[in-house]
């Protein structure tokens, strides 16, 4: 990911990316800006600096995509949200700071569920994203454009947020790799918040190692978020060799598409076959984990959402002559159907009457869930799982209704509850040729570990 050799520039790069951003915003609809001018105004800059020989960063004149949940001066952050449409940032996020310090230029910001609410992109006041694959089909999401950024060539790398899969279930949608690291790896900072305690901010990639170099990069403790984690490089280490790869009995069932159990298997025959050590175990608890997320995110949306008043940021509603009218005009002619879902749902769980019955014994699920991964991670390095129950579905056929919807993120909370790190490695396609991809979970601080042992795995394909 370097251009410091100069047998390319940063602008001829950065053209590269704008030009294929364009194109393929016509058919797949992955931006909410490109950043034309900008861009290439940095480019510029960069190739200056090289011509006379001043250092540049480890990711200079890389173009990238950044979901647009991420906070930054250039363009309007919006979430994909109508309540945020006209929304500029004064801030930076850390994320996106760290980046560009290194030389990374933003050539667009991309589409996402509302407010990063959904597994498919469709929830986005700006409509959906296509897939890679196959243009009657979902993204993934929330993720959505981050992943058909990837995908499609457009850029290198690109940013994603997941909360309860939105970087992995995308990833997988789209046959790249997708890093949601342990929770407080990377600064939350001028990152639009969905649930305090499981959003994470990671990296889609076409390679595993420029995940290696992201994390790298972004990892660290950061003052404006405390629950930053220091030193990711110091607690992660990984060794070569014969590994103890985890297979959770439970997820061979029906209610799992037949070609992913079958990836599922012939991964597992490789890694045998390559001398690793398979051991299979049940997680039972693990069964709870989708109703727990869906009572604990939602209490943390509910709060984190009431900011958005019509006051302070974004759009207001004109139908208003008092307070309370422009409030609630706002708030219901800015919000999306989910996002209204998920305020009433997180407000009635956390209300005095509701409080102990439903989000007092999620949080007690939560625990529980989180022994059973630590018990798990003694009998084995690593474990490998599905990350959905299918690959993309078609555009149109979820959307309307919420439980099959939420069902789609049934395998991919569980390590958002416990805070864990998960990264999507592509694994084939189906015969359809719709992508096929897998997660890797690990310890807590594991990420560096996962990243590797993940390149092992291409290299031995
Ligand atoms: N699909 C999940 C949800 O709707 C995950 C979203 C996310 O990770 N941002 O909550």
């Amino acid at each position: 990911m370097q251009i410091a050799d100069q047998t390319t520039s940063a602008v001829s790069l950065v053209q590269a990316a704008l030009k294929k951003a364009h194109h393929f915003q016509e058919t797949h609809h992955i931006f909410t800006f490109i950043n034309d001018e900008s861009a290439l105004e940095k480019a510029r800059a960069i190739d200056a600096k090289i011509a006379q020989g001043e250092p540049v960063g480890r990711l200079a004149g890389v173009p990238y995509a950044l979901k647009d949940n991420f906070l930054s001066p250039e363009g309007e952050t919006t979430a994909s949200a109508h309540i945020l449409t006209g929304f500029q940032s004064p801030i930076t996020a850390t994320a996106v700071q760290k980046l560009e310090a290194e030389g990374a230029i933003m050539i667009g910001r991309t589409n996402l569920d509302a407010f990063a609410h959904g597994s498919s992109t469709e929830n986005s006041y700006y409509g959906p994203t296509q897939n890679s694959k196959d243009l009657e089909r979902v993204a993934g999401g929330s993720s959505g454009g981050s992943a058909v950024a990837v995908a499609l060539g457009i850029v290198p790398f690109a940013t994603g947020t997941d909360t309860g899969g939105s970087i992995r279930q995308p990833a997988s949608f789209n046959g790249v790799y997708g890093i949601k690291p342990t929770y407080g790896t990377i600064s939350r900072y001028g990152v639009v918040a969905m649930a305090s305690s499981t959003d994470c901010v990671g990296f889609f990639a076409r390679e595993a190692a420029d995940l290696d170099l992201l994390m790298e990069i972004c990892a660290g403790q950061d003052s404006k978020d405390l629950t930053t984690l220091p030193d990711y490089y110091q607690t992660s280490s990984f060794k070569p060799g014969s590994h103890k790869i985890g297979i959770v009995k439970d997820f061979d069932n029906d209610a799992i598409d037949p070609e992913i159990r079958q990836a599922l298997k012939t991964k597992v025959e490789e890694l045998q076959s390559n001398g690793h050590e398979i051991v299979e175990f049940d997680m039972p608890t693990l069964k709870y984990a989708l109703a727990a997320y869906y009572i604990i995110v939602p209490a943390e949306v509910s709060s984190n959402l009431s900011r958005h008043d019509g006051i302070r940021y974004g759009f207001r509603s004109q139908q208003s002559d008092s307070l309370g009218d422009l409030y609630y005009h706002t708030r219901d002619e800015g919000f999306m159907p989910e996002n209204k879902r998920r305020i009433m749902i997180g407000s009635f769980v956390l209300s005095s009457g509701s409080y102990d019955a439903y989000y007092l014994k999620a949080a007690k699920a939560r625990t529980l869930i989180i022994n059973e991964y630590a018990a798990a991670f003694e009998k084995c390095d690593f474990i490998l799982a599905p990350v959905s129950p299918n690959p993309a579905f078609k555009l149109g056929a979820k959307v309307n209704d919420p439980v099959s919807m939420y069902l789609e993120d049934v395998l991919s909370v569980p390590l958002n509850l416990a805070g864990l790190p998960g990264l999507t490695i592509p694994v084939g396609q189906t015969a359809a040729g719709l992508d096929l991809g897998l997660q890797l979970v690990g310890p807590r601080r594991s990420d560096r570990a996962l990243i590797k042992f993940a390149e092992t795995l291409k290299e031995k394909a």
